[in-house]
């Protein structure tokens, strides 16, 4: 039996990276899943290699008419939705005083409106079908500051806010609402050699753990698939009695100090 047995769960962000793990684990684990990105050719071959278990819906995070698109696509599939994965996210590196207004618009729309609006869109559904869960994807820069990525730790700490707020407003209609804040993860965003067909992608992964082991106390680069699980835990009913709270997973990085 599955964790997630008959449970309809959308994942936005989920053609690759951290989100595309979480719709396998989830599709492995029983749900149904709705496989949500702007990367159509990708999402589309994910959803088929998923089989029965998942469809893709082009989903741009920022857009409400595709947010309202997307519930009606998976409800006409599945007939409710019973969770919601805001994974979708985009990183821009830039000094404060360096960042141009776009730039810093453009981080907001996507990784703080686009969930947002997800919330906004879909908990009615999920308070609908008599409750379930919602995880946002925040990040370790969104407990703690980081220089030069000022845009992006922003979103992030609004996303911890909005986690919050949500599972206060949404207790009393079932839905549980938490986030994971990922650490150094080695997908796309982190080592952009995996976008590079040409890269060795071993030799990438090498270059990026070599670098995180000096920094990360359990001495490596996280794995989407960790944060797969810990996205799992908190969409299935082991994590019944937890709501509104931001969980770290970075590999001890932000325990302390370490002394080397
Ligand atoms: P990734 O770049 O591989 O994946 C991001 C996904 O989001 C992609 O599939 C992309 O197409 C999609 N996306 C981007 N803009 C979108 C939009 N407007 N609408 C819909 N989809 C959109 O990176 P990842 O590491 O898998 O990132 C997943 C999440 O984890 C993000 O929210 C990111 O901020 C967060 N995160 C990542 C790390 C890390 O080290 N990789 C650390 C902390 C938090």
């Amino acid at each position: 039996m599955g964790k997630l047995d008959g449970r309809v769960v959308l994942v936005t962000g989920a053609a690759r990276g951290q989100g595309e793990q979480e719709a396998r684990l989830f599709a492995a684990e029983g749900a149904k899943v709705v496989v949500a990105d702007v990367l159509d050719g990708k999402g589309e071959a994910l959803a088929k290699e998923l089989g029965a278990g998942a469809l893709y819906v082009h989903l741009d995070v920022r857009r409400e008419d595709d947010w309202r698109a997307a519930v009606a696509v998976a409800k006409g599939a599945y007939g409710r939705i019973d969770g919601l994965v805001n994974n979708a996210g985009i990183l821009r590196f830039n000094k404060l005083v360096n960042t141009p207004l776009e730039e810093f618009q453009q981080v907001v729309q996507v990784n703080q409106v686009g969930v947002f609006l997800g919330i906004r869109t879909v908990a009615p559904e999920i308070a609908g079908a008599g409750g379930g869960t919602i995880v946002n994807t925040a990040s370790y820069t969104g407990v703690t500051g980081m220089a030069y990525v000022g845009a992006y730790s922003a979103t992030k700490h609004a996303i911890v806010g909005l986690t919050r707020v949500a599972a206060l407003e949404l207790a009393g209609k079932g839905i549980r609402v938490n986030a994971v804040c990922p650490g150094a993860i080695d997908t796309a965003m982190t080592n952009p050699a995996q976008l590079d067909p040409d890269a060795d992608p071993e030799k990438a992964a090498k270059a990026l753990d070599e670098y995180y082991r000096k920094l990360v106390p359990l001495g490596r680069v996280g794995k989407p698939e960790e944060v797969a699980r810990l996205a799992l835990f908190l969409t299935c009913d082991d994590s019944s009695y937890i709501t509104g709270q931001p969980f770290v997973i970075d590999g001890g990085w932000l325990a302390g100090v370490s002394v080397v």
